[in-house]
């Protein structure tokens, strides 16, 4: 009787519902009856079947990093170019923010992610659980959203029409690599649920307390998804016992800090649009592009579908964005009560779409690294792409500062005040 009858509880991490657990038939999801969003899968695979896939993604990570990546031939000079070569040029011309932006979501974040995991898996699959495996786990999780591998194959996709004209490209085995690797990534992703790991990790003996529980209300875990009983009157929470994250009723100051991530998104998205990402050189003239003369560029060179791809990720994606988030903070502070379901719907675009802004990033990392041909032609980086890639960075971390969860509190006070309560 001691043990909690919050054992098998969950909360919904969009509306903050709390909801008993249901297993899912295998290959299903759990979805939360109030906002739609995913609770969690049954993934109907064991852990052998995810570390298999993570140890075959490691060993093509090494291929993709060893071997030639693309090759360009101009009047009869080559240069060829692996996937660090781009980070290194950023270097060279003292983009150092970029290089280490690019090197951290293209190579040491896949990796580290990788590596993370087959730390996490293998003592479990060997029944240990030595007490540093939640707090690994955590850190593999927080990871997920920085590693941006099928976002830099989109931009080496784009980096190879553009220059397909000019110039002989050739493909290397790495970009073969590479481009299992995502596939790869992906099949690891879903044959692995979080909550999964989670409860065979365990709560280290962790009891609810007996007795009389009137007046406690659950909390539940930001990281895990434990959920815990929050003692009547006390402001401060602790800790989870299961992953140590600070245990918070609601994500602190989450207006505040997303509104001044938003606002300085904004200001930076400016000088990304006046300044040139890149400068083309050839025969001693240099061309400066700016985000949108890229865009204009693709149109005359009738590449439709590219200059499509590259205005959407590079100026549908931020506006939408910066607005979007805009829109969603003042509906909460109107405790607004207004289509919440299709709010909701709009935060989860607005948090999945985001790295795909990156682009035009990479795009530009590939270009520098093969167009380097002297007085033949080269391609320089510009300041506009280190405040661009700011805009990208920051508003991926105002969406993470957002809890969707105050719009429904908003709106469920509003109905309160309103002398009408829907469940
Ligand atoms: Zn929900
Ligand atoms: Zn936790």
């Amino acid at each position: 009787m001691a043990d909690s009858n919050l054992a098998g509880m969950v909360e919904c991490h969009e509306c903050g519902l709390f909801l008993r657990a249901r297993t899912p038939p295998p290959g299903g999801k759990a979805k939360c009856p109030r906002c739609g969003a995913t609770l969690y899968r049954n993934t109907g695979r064991g852990l052998d079947h995810a570390i298999a896939l993570n140890i075959t993604g490691l060993v093509l990570l090494a291929i993709a990093n060893i071997f030639p990546f693309m090759s360009f031939k101009l009047e009869g000079r080559e240069q060829i170019s692996t996937l660090i070569t781009g980070v290194m040029e950023f270097l060279e011309q003292g983009l150092w923010p970029l290089a280490a932006l690019v090197f951290a979501v293209t190579i040491l974040v896949p990796f580290a992610k990788l590596v993370g995991t087959l730390c996490v898996l293998i003592p479990l699959r060997l029944g240990r659980r030595p007490r540093y495996l939640s707090g690994l786990f955590r850190i593999v999780e927080l990871m997920h959203p920085w590693a941006m591998m099928e976002v830099f194959l989109l931009g080496v996709l784009v980096a190879y029409v553009k220059l397909t004209d000019l110039a002989t490209l050739e493909l290397g085995p790495a970009l073969f690599a590479f481009t299992v690797l995502i596939f790869v990534l992906g099949a690891a992703e879903s044959s692995l649920e979080p909550r999964e790991i989670w409860n065979a990790l365990g709560t280290n003996g962790h009891r609810e307390p007996g007795g009389d529980r009137s007046g406690e209300r659950a909390i539940g875990c930001h990281v895990c998804g434990l959920v815990l009983t929050e003692q009547p009157g006390t402001q401060r929470h602790g800790s989870c016992p299961r992953c140590h994250a600070r245990l918070h009723h609601r994500k602190p100051d989450s207006l505040a800090r997303t509104g001044a991530l938003v606002l300085s998104a904004a200001i930076l998205y400016i000088p990304a649009n006046v300044f040139p990402v890149m400068t083309v050189v050839s025969f001693g003239k240099g061309e400066p592009d700016t985000i949108l003369s890229g865009v204009k560029e693709l149109i005359h060179a009738d590449m439709w579908p590219l200059a499509l791809l590259v205005f959407f990720a590079s100026v549908t994606v931020p506006v939408l964005k910066l607005s979007g988030l805009t829109f969603l903070m003042i509906a909460v502070r109107r405790k607004s009560r207004w289509r919440l379901k299709d709010r909701a719907f709009l935060f989860r675009i607005i948090e999945s779409v985001g790295r795909w802004s990156m682009i035009d990033i990479f795009m530009i990392s590939i270009l520098i690294a093969l167009v380097k041909l002297g007085s033949i032609a080269t391609i320089e980086p510009g300041i506009g792409a280190t405040s661009f890639a700011g805009v990208v960075i920051v508003t991926m971390i105002a969406s993470m500062m957002f809890d969707p969860r105050l719009m429904w509190d908003a709106a469920e006070q509003n109905s309160d005040g309103a002398g009408h309560t829907n469940v």
